[in-house]
């Protein structure tokens, strides 16, 4: 094993991908922003019980059915403000030729995620309102006890009726990398239920590979884009490092970080609703869903605040999985090659700044990553003494 080839992968980002990013980046605060004036201005005018009373009277004074119209019509609405921006990032990944899509296929997957979207804000909407209505004062526990309840059935059912609405999934077939996968399981003592090819070439140019689900659900994914471009010994670093975010036990201890923030999430919304309608007198009931718009705005500023730390909470499992992948396989070369691919394939910034990498990266930029490799080679070919 040398060190000369790896001297090749280049470090500095191209002036593509620097503004490539940038525009994305970009994109994701004018999104951001927009839905936060959204649920601001319906709050500042009142023109959340404009659509309170409308919902009431579509729903012939039925408070469940009124909730869930009310939902639709919030969602409908901040879906045409969102549109500009959700149109525009389609066409930057053309511009970039990062995706085959069309404009068809493009409005069809988004159709199918507005209707998802619809449900699960339905089904948690008219959670968070029932449980105030049965128990005004335990409200959110309850309700955060049934929300967990839903999310770990949904990272279950995910990769089996989820990501087929969008993508088609089919058994890995190549026999060697078969093989060569279960040799990685011997040794690690563990196994995975399976290995499925990821058809994303329909959509998009770019590579990308997961562990996704959970229980008898849980299973490696891996693009076709990949399979296609990359050595065998590519594919097995990549597979190699998903193995390691199953053997490190990550999705369950995601989970876990999840109990622990939405339960902080769900007792500081009640506290804020009680603060509104008691002593500031926004809402004449709790129960009043026109205060929707106030609990989305919590949500999302929490969940903005702590997006940084939960980053660095990913970038941690992603070295650690990167760890596993360099102690399984005899060479760090085809993880370091392996890397450099994935960077010019996907446009993805090597060397991000320190800020950009702190609030916008659930990865650690390529560039620590190979350097993390070729320290790992050069640590083990000088073994210390003692
Ligand atoms: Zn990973």
């Amino acid at each position: 094993m040398t060190f000369a080839s790896t001297q090749t992968v280049p470090t500095k980002d191209t002036p593509e991908a620097r503004a490539y990013n940038r525009v994305r980046r970009r994109l994701s605060i004018l999104d951001f922003l927009l839905g936060f004036a959204f649920l601001g201005a319906l709050l500042a005018t009142g023109w959340t019980f404009t659509l309170r009373d409308l919902a009431y009277r579509a729903a012939g004074q039925r408070y469940v059915l009124a909730v869930f119209f009310y939902v639709i019509m919030l969602l409908a609405i901040s879906k045409l403000l969102g549109l500009g921006v959700d149109y525009y990032s389609f066409r930057l990944e053309h511009r970039y030729r990062l995706s085959n899509q069309k404009l068809r296929s493009w409005a069809w997957d988004e159709g199918k995620s507005f209707l998802i979207g619809l449900l699960l804000a339905g089904v948690v909407v008219e959670l968070i309102y029932g449980t105030i209505r049965v128990a005004p004062q335990r409200w959110w526990l309850i309700a955060w006890a049934v929300f967990m309840g839903l999310s770990v059935f949904l990272v279950q059912i995910a990769p089996v009726v989820l990501f087929p609405l969008f993508y088609k999934f089919q058994p890995l077939e190549d026999e060697e990398l078969k093989q060569r996968l279960l040799q990685l399981c011997r040794r690690a003592g563990t196994r995975v239920r399976g290995v499925y090819e990821w058809k994303l070439s329909a959509k998009s140019k770019k590579a990308n590979a997961a562990l996704t689900g959970l229980g008898p659900t849980r299973r490696i994914i891996i693009s076709d884009t990949l399979l296609e471009n990359y050595s065998a010994d590519e594919v097995e670093a990549v597979l190699a490092h998903e193995l390691g975010h199953h053997v490190r036990r990550h999705m369950l201890k995601g989970i876990l970080v999840q109990v622990a923030i939405t339960f902080c999430g769900f007792w500081a919304t009640a506290r804020v609703l009680r603060y509104a309608v008691e002593q500031r007198h926004m809402f004449d009931l709790l129960s009043d869903f026109a205060s929707l718009p106030l609990l989305a705005l919590v949500s999302v500023v929490a969940s903005s605040l702590i997006m940084p730390f939960l980053n660095a909470y990913s970038r941690h499992n992603e070295r650690q999985a990167d760890d596993y992948c360099f102690r399984a396989l005899p060479s760090v070369e085809p993880f370091i090659s392996s890397m450099d691919k994935l960077a010019e394939q996907n446009l993805a910034e090597r060397n991000p700044s320190r800020w950009v990498e702190w609030f916008f990266h659930s990865h650690p930029p390529i560039v620590k990553r190979i350097r993390a490799a070729e320290g790992f080679a050069q640590r083990r070919l000088t073994p210390r003494a003692g």
